[in-house]
């Protein structure tokens, strides 16, 4: 098979009971569009029989499927990177296996992408997910705004077009904990926005876990910032300056009798204080942390992901 115009890459991970019904709406979506294209699923290591209905699928359209089978778990970005790197397209895009990403949105993506732009990013019109999560990402994404210099209007939509030239270069980052819309979008030199429709999952459940989903915010916030290491910097400033603020304090009351200042008293109760500073010095610890532990687990530079087989027809040297 030769390039194909478009490529979609999707992650799967343990998504058994909607699969069929992906097939049945993509499928039919990228044909009407009567472009090239080819459809990469990569496999995030499920244990239920996704693996084996993605096979059937390969069998049923073979020149335009391709499955990358990983043989564990490793996340969704990961799994994005994965296809990336075989993506063949001259604009790649992403969705979500759940079809909360409508397919039939992709031929606006494309549309958008052929109007001269190299990402085309997405807001979700009436996002279907829980309160939590919407009002949770609402704060992330105005934290996101505020510490780094990427601006999504919303950065929790997978359902994106990337140009290949942006690929190859995410093809060159070699980043162990990424999130891949924002990487995109700091190498995009002419990126754009629009709105899609956004549907509720159709089987299964979220596969974010309130443990990954913070995870993954944390990916995006070291990934893309240091502002957070730069505060604790200023707190530190701050915190001395304030204790030089209560010797003075200290001084005055010695010096004075006590009933003058009995107000003052309260402001430097040693245990609260103490309380807060313990509290303020561990957090700033364990953000540190955050990032040294990305730093060792990049410099380790084991391999990011283990593809155990790959579906695909041969393809021709070009
Ligand atoms: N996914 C994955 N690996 C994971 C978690 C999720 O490949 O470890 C896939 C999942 O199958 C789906 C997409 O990533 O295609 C988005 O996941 P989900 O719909 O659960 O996330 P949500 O919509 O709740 O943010
Ligand atoms: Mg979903």
């Amino acid at each position: 098979m030769s390039a194909p115009l478009i490529s979609i890459v999707i992650p799967v991970y343990n998504e058994e009971d909607g699969l069929q019904a992906l097939f049945d709406r993509l499928y039919p979506a990228l044909d009407a569009l009567g472009e090239t294209f080819e459809v990469i699923f990569i496999n995030d290591g499920s244990i239920d029989r996704s693996a084996a209905l993605l096979r059937q699928q390969f069998e049923r359209r073979p020149e335009v499927t391709r499955i990358v089978l990983f043989n564990g778990n490793y996340g969704q970005h990961m799994a994005i990177m994965a296809g990336f790197q075989r993506a063949r397209g001259d604009i790649v895009i992403t969705l979500d296996a759940d079809l909360q990403n409508p397919p039939e949105e992709i031929a606006h993506l494309v549309k958008k992408m052929q109007e001269g732009h190299d990402y085309v990013g997405t807001i979700r019109r009436k996002r279907q997910d829980s309160l939590f999560r919407r009002s949770a990402s609402r704060m992330m994404n105005k934290l996101r705004e505020k510490i780094t210099h990427i601006q999504m209007t919303d950065q929790g939509c997978m359902m994106r077009a990337y140009s290949s030239d942006i690929v190859n270069v995410i093809n060159q980052c070699a980043e162990v904990n990424t999130f891949i819309p924002a990487l995109a979008y700091s190498f995009a030199a002419n990126p754009t926005e629009i709105e899609v429709a956004h549907e509720e999952r159709t089987a299964g459940e979220s596969k974010y876990s309130l443990y990954k989903l913070i995870r993954l915010n944390f990916d995006l916030v070291t990934g893309f910032s240091v502002v957070p290491l730069q505060i604790f910097s200023l707190l530190g400033i701050l915190t001395s300056l304030g204790s030089v603020l209560f010797l003075f304090i200290l001084l005055i009351k010695r010096t004075i009798s006590d009933s003058f200042i009995v107000g003052l008293g309260a402001l430097y109760d040693r245990d609260v204080l103490g309380f807060f500073l313990i509290g303020l010095t561990l957090f700033g610890i364990g953000l540190l942390g955050e990032y040294v532990g990305r730093i060792y687990q990049q410099v380790r530079a084991r391999p990011r992901y283990i593809i155990k087989a790959v579906l695909e027809q041969k393809i021709a040297d070009e």
